[in-house]
C-alpha cells in the first residue's frame, strides 16, 4: 500500500471542483457490508436510491444509475438517443464541453461547435440566442440534438438552461435537449422536467459529495422513445435492460453496492438540509469567494455576473505568473489542492472549489490558504481578501439568525 505521509495532521483541503470532500456520515455508510446484489435487501436499497435521486433532479421520470464516471454517462446519453452520422449542436463553454464534443466525433456523430470567438467562450455562458438562430436556419431539421454543459467546471460559469429550452421552442425545432450537470447537481437549482430536458447527465463526486464511481442519466419520455430507434451501437450503456431490471430495484449486472449506500445517505443529507438551503449555501460561499478575489485585485474568470458559478470560482493570474507554480506552493506548504487551469486556460488560472461538504469556516480556511500561497509566490495583491469574506459571511449569518428568531 502506498503511504500517504504527505498529509501528516489535520485534513487535506480538497478544494478542487470535484471530487469534493466526502462527509464522514457518507464514508461510514459505505462501510456497511457488501450484500448479495440479487438478494431481497438489495431490491429495497435499489428502489430507495432510484426514487430518492429523482427528487434531486426534480423529475418524475426514470433516472439511470451507472457504475461509471461522468464520462460514461456522457456516452450513454449520446449512444442511447442518436444514430451514426447524426448532426448535433454543441456549445463551447470550456474544456468539458470540448471533451463531450470530441466524444461525439469518436462515436461517429457530426457535432457542430457553436461559440464565442477565442477565449471569450470560456468566460461567458451558453448564448441561447445563437442556438435559436442556428436552429431556425436548420430548415431540413438535420440537427437531432442540442447538447450543453450547465455548470462548466473548467471555468466557473453556470449557464441558463431554461433559456436554452426557450430558444429551442422559439425555433420550433424538434431536436432532443441533452444537458451535462455533472458538477451542478445538488449545488445549484436544476429542474429536469420543468426545463424540458431529454437527458440530464450527472456524476457522484461533485455536489452529491460521494466518491467518484457512479453517474446518471435522467430521462424524459421523448428520450426513451428516441432510444427505441437510435442506431448507435451500445451494450453496457443500453437503457432498455437497465430500466427493466430497475423496476424491482435491481441491475442487469453488479452495481457498486457500497456507493449506493453512500448515495442513499447523501440524498437524505441533502433533502434534510433542504434543496433550497443547499443552493443558498453555495451562493453565499461563492459570493464570499468573489469578494476575496476582488480584494486581492485579481480577475474572476467568468465575465458575466449573471452566470457566476455557485460551485467554483476561476481566478485569473496576472500575465507572466504561472498559476500551476502557485498551486504547487499551496499544495506543498498548506496541504490544499486547488483546481488547475484546463485546456486553453492551462497555467493562466486556478479554480477554487466551494461545493458539497463546505461551510463558512471551511471556505475561510481555504481563502486564507490561497492568500498565503499568493503572497509566497510573489503575486502582487492589493489587499487581504479575508476581511471582505469574513464581513460578508458574518453579515449573512446574522441575517439567518434574525430569520430564525422571527
Ligand atoms: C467532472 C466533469 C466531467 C467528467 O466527469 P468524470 O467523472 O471525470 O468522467 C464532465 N463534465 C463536467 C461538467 C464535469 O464537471
Amino acid at each position: 500500500m502506498i503511504k500517504l505521509d504527505f498529509h501528516p495532521a489535520g485534513r487535506h483541503f480538497l478544494q478542487i471542483p470535484g471530487p469534493s470532500p466526502v462527509p464522514d456520515r457518507i464514508l461510514r455508510a459505505m462501510s456497511y457490508p457488501t450484500i448479495d446484489h440479487r438478494g431481497p435487501e438489495f431490491g429495497a436499497l435499489g428502489l430507495s436510491v432510484l426514487d430518492g435521486i429523482k427528487k434531486i433532479f426534480k423529475t418524475q421520470h426514470p433516472v439511470i444509475i451507472y457504475p461509471a464516471s461522468g464520462t460514461g454517462a456522457w456516452e450513454a446519453a449520446l449512444s442511447n438517443t442518436l444514430s451514426p452520422g447524426d448532426e448535433v449542436l454543441m456549445f463551447e463553454t470550456g474544456h468539458f464541453a470540448t471533451l463531450w464534443k470530441k466524444m461525439a466525433v469518436n462515436l461517429g456523430l457530426k457535432p457542430e461547435f457553436l461559440g464565442l470567438p477565442g477565449i471569450e467562450g470560456w468566460r461567458n455562458g451558453v448564448q441561447a440566442q445563437m442556438i435559436e438562430e442556428r436552429l431556425r436556419a436548420d430548415k431540413e431539421r438535420k440537427i437531432k440534438a442540442v447538447c450543453v454543459v450547465h455548470n462548466e467546471t473548467s471555468t466557473g460559469v453556470t449557464s441558463d438552461i431554461a433559456a436554452v429550452r426557450k430558444a429551442i421552442d422559439a425555433a420550433g425545432h424538434p431536436a432532443l435537449f441533452l444537458v451535462d450537470t455533472i458538477s451542478g447537481l445538488a449545488c445549484v437549482d436544476y429542474r429536469h422536467d420543468e426545463w424540458g430536458v431529454d437527458v440530464t447527465v450527472s456524476g457522484s463526486q461533485k455536489g452529491l459529495m460521494l466518491p467518484p464511481g457512479i453517474s446518471f442519466n435522467a430521462l424524459s419520455p421523448r428520450a426513451i422513445e428516441a432510444s427505441k430507434t437510435a442506431k448507435l451501437p451500445r451494450a453496457f450503456w443500453g437503457w432498455d435492460e437497465i430500466l427493466e431490471a430497475n423496476k424491482t430495484g435491481y441491475w442487469p449486472y453488479t452495481p457498486n453496492t457500497n456507493l449506493l449506500y453512500a448515495l442513499q445517505e447523501a440524498v437524505e443529507m441533502i433533502l434534510n438540509e433542504g434543496l433550497d438551503n443547499v443552493f443558498a449555501r453555495h451562493d453565499k460561499l461563492a459570493e464570499a469567494t468573489r469578494r476575496a478575489v476582488r480584494a486581492w485585485g485579481l480577475e474572476i474568470q467568468c465575465r458575466d455576473p449573471k452566470v457566476y458559478s455557485p460551485v467554483l470560482t476561476g481566478v485569473m493570474l496576472p500575465e507572466g505568473i504561472n498559476a500551476d507554480a502557485v498551486r504547487k506552493i499551496i499544495y506543498e506548504r498548506f496541504d490544499m489542492s486547488l483546481g488547475m487551469g484546463l485546456g486553453k486556460m492551462k497555467g493562466r488560472m486556478f479554480r477554487i472549489g466551494h461545493l458539497g461538504d463546505c461551510n463558512d469556516l471551511t471556505l475561510l480556511a481555504t481563502l486564507a490558504g490561497v492568500e498565503m500561497g499568493l503572497r509566497l509566490a510573489g503575486v502582487e495583491i492589493v489587499t487581504s481578501g479575508m476581511p471582505a469574506a469574513m464581513e460578508y459571511l458574518s453579515q449573512q449569518a446574522s441575517v439567518v439568525q434574525l430569520a430564525a428568531a422571527a
